[in-house]
């Protein structure tokens, strides 16, 4: 599996207009008609205030050749949203937060970000071209660590044991190399344990994790709901 995603800060104001917000659980659709305003960093937040995770062609996961995509018409925005919470609500866990799908034109190569947590809602940045399982189980993951992991360097430590990390831990992002962000690393685990569309027939390549690892992960992460709410 190739690893392109470069994470590089960016401001989330240098998406494109017209985003479409789709509120969980009740599917709203309501066009804002001004840029995203997910200021990851802007909202209030007992834990230090996390940068974005960008990402850049997380298509590439998938091994698709470049340029060989068919043409498809355009979608609504309507219909964009919806395919993305469905692919949220097919994830097999509990959903333990709201969250939002804010879709946007791309800026550049930034073609998806998970937008930090809006009052309680997570935010889900999505560019329109970018409305694929692998992508929105990636910014999905994004949430669930920050929602149920924080910056608590205990139990980021005990991810990194699941996975056998033995670098010193880091939950920023470098240019240089995105996945020496450990959330990322989280993310781009969480998408190949629990892309539903996967359904255990598609995996990364041999030596990504064993089985064990795989079972320990999925473990690891199904039990932080609960882990956070008695911390
Ligand atoms: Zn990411």
């Amino acid at each position: 599996m190739k690893h392109l995603i470069v994470a590089i800060s960016l401001l989330v104001t240098a998406c494109g207009p017209s985003p479409l917000v789709l509120t969980s659980p009740s599917p709203v659709v309501t066009s804002l008609g001004a840029s995203p305003s997910a200021e990851p960093s802007a909202s209030p937040s007992p834990t230090p205030s996390p940068s974005p995770t960008f990402e850049k062609d997380p298509a590439d996961d998938l091994g698709a050749p470049v340029g060989t995509a068919p043409v498809k018409p355009r979608i609504t925005d309507a219909q964009l949203a919806v395919q993305a919470q469905a692919i949220v609500e097919a994830i097999a866990l509990p959903k333990g937060f709201p969250y939002r799908i804010q879709l946007y034109d791309a800026a550049g190569p930034y073609h998806a970000a998970f937008g930090g947590f809006d009052s309680g809602t997570a935010v889900l940045l999505l560019s329109r071209d970018s409305v694929r399982s692998n992508i929105v189980v990636h910014e999905y993951g994004h949430a669930w660590h920050e929602r149920f992991m924080g910056y608590d360097s205990a139990i980021w430590l005990e991810y990194g044991k699941v996975r056998g990390y033995t670098d010193q831990l880091r939950l920023a992002q470098n240019a240089d190399n995105y996945l020496d962000d450990w959330r990322e690393r989280f993310a781009v685990d969480f998408q190949w344990a629990f892309n539903p569309d996967y359904g255990g027939k598609l995996m990364p390549s041999d030596g990504y994790w064993s089985p064990v690892q795989l079972a320990a992960f999925r473990q690891f992460v199904i039990s932080l709901p609960v882990r956070a709410a008695t911390r």
